[in-house]
């Protein structure tokens, strides 16, 4: 069986969450904070697939609390049920307002308690699930285009606050109409992936990402290399897809081969990924117009290099 999911109990009163602990500890890793302090700091670290919530506690209450959970990033995808004593409409409103995902009041049964966990762990399961596949690319199984905007700006915000050079760069499968007119629409589907996969290989760093664009363009991003060491990785990426061997009727090789354009950039607060990116675009044009199957990049000071001149 899988490792036990982890549940977070946020409860002032040590009866209290000695009886949750006991419901639900055969099933669940039960974790318990006495305050919503601790409990907040618990949530962010994460791994919780859900968090049992008291309303009433000393300091900050599980109203107040309940918000912040939700305002951020990290927590708020963790369904919350709500524990009261506190029998009241308006309450329960209150909370389902704020997000919370169901609500319990005391004294409650042991079985109504287990099943409304169970329930929403399911729940959450099925919605981790679904946001994963919603962020990958079904052919070829590398982050999707969706997930490179979502990333890109955060990646863009850790390079500007670390002031390190900021890379980006665009990838396109040479000839590839005359690959799908030869060997069928298939077969380069099969192409797409295993191309993705190769390059998607290089890209295995925490700050790195390695995305399907669109059709046979990937995007790659990465920090702090300078553009220097950035031309002459991608050189070596592209160099790893010809070696691939992946037969072809391309005027420009026996074997399947990409293009790349590049850029470095040191961020700046003025400038934008956006504009880099069509830096990158421009730089594979530049690649394609020079007779394909080659890296152009432009460096931090303007500068171009280009394979095989
Ligand atoms: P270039 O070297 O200039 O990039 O030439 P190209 O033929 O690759 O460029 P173009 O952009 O004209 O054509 C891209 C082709 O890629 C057209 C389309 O049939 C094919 N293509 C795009 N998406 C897919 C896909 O998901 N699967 C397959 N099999 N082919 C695709
Ligand atoms: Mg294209
Ligand atoms: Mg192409």
């Amino acid at each position: 069986m899988d490792a036990m999911d982890k549940i977070l109990v946020i409860d002032d009163s040590l009866v209290q969450t000695r009886f949750l602990r006991s419901i639900l500890e055969t099933d669940y890793q039960v974790d318990i904070c006495q305050t919503a302090e601790e409990g907040l700091m618990a949530a962010k670290k994460g791994g919780y697939a859900l968090i049992l919530l008291d309303v009433v506690m000393p300091g900050m209450d599980g109203f107040t609390l309940l918000r912040q959970l939700k305002h951020e990033e990290t927590t708020r995808h963790i369904p919350v049920i709500l524990i009261t004593s506190l029998a009241d409409i308006q309450y329960e409103e209150r909370g389902l307002m704020l997000g919370a995902v169901d609500y319990v009041t005391k004294p409650f049964s042991p079985a109504i308690i287990k099943a409304r966990v169970d329930t929403h762990v399911q729940l959450y399961h099925y919605q981790m699930q679904f946001r994963r596949q919603a962020m990958v690319d079904e052919v070829t199984g590398v982050a999707n285009r969706r997930r490179y905007e979502e990333e890109c700006t955060a990646r863009w915000r850790e390079a500007v606050r670390f002031g390190l050079p900021f890379s980006i760069c665009m990838f396109d499968i040479d000839n590839f109409k005359i690959y799908n007119d030869t060997f069928g629409h298939p077969a380069g589907d099969q192409v797409i992936a295993a191309v993705a996969q190769t390059a998607a290989s290089y890209f295995q760093r925490s700050t790195d990402l390695f995305a399907r664009y669109g059709g046979e363009e990937f995007v790659a991003l990465f920090l702090g290399s300078v553009g220097r060491t950035a031309f002459e990785f991608l050189k070596t990426v592209r160099q790893a897809v010809e070696d691939l061997h992946l037969p072809h009727k391309s005027p420009v090789s026996p074997w399947v081969t990409i293009s790349v354009g590049g850029v470095t950039a040191i961020p700046t607060t003025e400038s934008r990924p956006k504009e880099l990116l069509q830096q990158a675009d421009a730089m594979l044009y530049e690649a394609k117009s020079a007779g394909r199957n080659r890296v152009i990049w432009c460096g931090e000071n303007q500068e171009q290099l280009r394979e095989w001149e």
